[in-house]
């Protein structure tokens, strides 16, 4: 009898000589600037917690009230047992946030991503995808049954090219693109694609992750920060990075929200989020809202980062955004890279494929960094890279 299992350990090993075997890392204390792992405090250039606020007494405050109104979990999907009024109030900032008709709330960025995506189109239409699309982007495209066409990264000619010659053989055609791309830090060209839409009647979903909370004169994210506010795109975000929280989001025109919560499967079938994650993401947006400074020493964090590092001469992909990769030639100097710098007490984990096509260290600023945590990435870096 031939185990029907062992094909697993067998893929395991092929994972492993492979150099991307990955496994997870314990935090052992609040989320920010410093965090502790293994009894030590590390350096934190490694969370997506972009203002410092999943440690912010106020989102734990928020939190608490909630889960002592309403309890633990909502108990039911949002169409049954599953709605409070904290879920109305959220999806009301979020579409005032982002100066829409109205927004609705998924249990995360992922799930807001696969139902949107597999609610508007199907078998019938054409999906244009950047080919550095987050998995959430690209896995909906898969599960909506549409044909699938990628373009080179940001390079609108191909793009054009392929729309030229395969727009007329679809119904729909949706282009769907990160706006602020997730391990590489640049930023999508959203003008352009949004012509290009318009000239090829196409619609466009744009995924504002990394962007909310940190592009934009208000913190709307990349569509605000391309003067796009207003025109007719899908945007979708999470609740889990700069909104320190846990859930997605998408928002857009009531039509197309009401749509949503009537076509949109990982909405309808799954238990609305926990009242201590609604309260805590609405905190947070109360809080973007209120304290501008907050993204505006993020952003003056950004610069002075950049500035010691062109100063050190060290090569990093091009970023627009609070992600800065260090590129790096292979795997094991990615690994030996990203350990030295934790020997040094700083946390920056390196990403390598099959994530990313080339190896790198993967840093992301935080509003709550200080001269000193900058200085200190900026020559353990230096010293460890040369
Ligand atoms: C993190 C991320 C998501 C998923 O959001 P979650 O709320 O964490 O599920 C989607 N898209 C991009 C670009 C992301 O970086």
């Amino acid at each position: 009898m031939i185990n029907p299992y062992d094909w697993i350990e067998q893929s395991l090993a092929t994972i492993h000589r492979a150099g991307w075997h990955r496994a997870v890392t314990t935090i052992e204390s609040r989320p920010g600037a410093i965090v502790q792992i293994e009894g030590k405090s590390f350096l934190n250039f490694a969370s997506n917690d972009y203002l410092g606020l999943a440690g912010d007494d106020r989102l734990i405050e928020a939190a608490i009230a909630a889960t002592q109104a309403y309890g633990t979990g909502s108990t039911g999907s949002r169409l049954i047992t599953g709605h409070r009024e904290l879920h109305r109030q959220l999806e009301c900032a979020i579409a005032r946030l982002k100066q829409t008709e109205d927004a609705i709330v998924f249990s995360s960025g992922y799930l807001a991503n696969l139902g949107t995506i597999a609610a508007i189109v199907g078998k019938r239409d054409l999906i244009l995808s950047d080919q550095f699309n987050h998995s959430s982007l690209r896995n909906g495209a898969i599960v909506s049954g549409a044909t699938i066409l990628n373009y080179a990264h940001c390079d609108m000619q191909d793009l054009r090219t392929k729309l030229t010659q395969q727009r007329s053989h679809f119904q729909r055609c949706l282009i769907l693109t990160d706006t602020i791309f997730s391990m590489d830090g640049n930023l999508c060209p959203l003008p352009q694609i949004l012509d290009l839409a318009d000239e090829f009647n196409c619609m466009v979903l744009v995924d504002e992750a990394h962007a909310t909370g940190v592009m934009g004169r208000t913190g709307a994210g990349c569509v605000e920060h391309f003067g796009c506010t207003g025109r007719s795109i899908i945007q979708m975000g999470t609740l889990s990075k700069s909104l320190g929280s846990l859930g997605g989001y998408v928002t857009g025109s009531s039509a197309l929200i009401d749509f949503l919560r009537n076509r949109a499967a990982s909405w309808i079938y799954t238990t609305g989020l926990s009242p201590a994650d609604t309260a805590a993401a609405i905190a947070a947006i109360e809080i973007l809202q209120h304290e501008p400074q907050r993204r505006e020493k993020l952003w003056q964090n950004i610069a002075l980062f950049k500035q010691h590092i062109n100063q050190h001469s060290l090569e990093l992909l091009p970023s627009e955004s609070a992600i800065v990769c260090l590129q790096l030639s292979d795997v094991e100097t990615a690994l030996r890279v990203g350990q030295s710098l934790r020997d040094a007490g700083i946390f920056a984990p390196a990403i390598r494929p099959p994530t990313v096509p080339t190896s790198r260290i993967r840093l992301t600023i935080m509003a709550t960094h200080d001269r000193q945590h900058i200085e200190q990435l900026s020559s353990s870096l230096n010293r460890v890279v040369q």
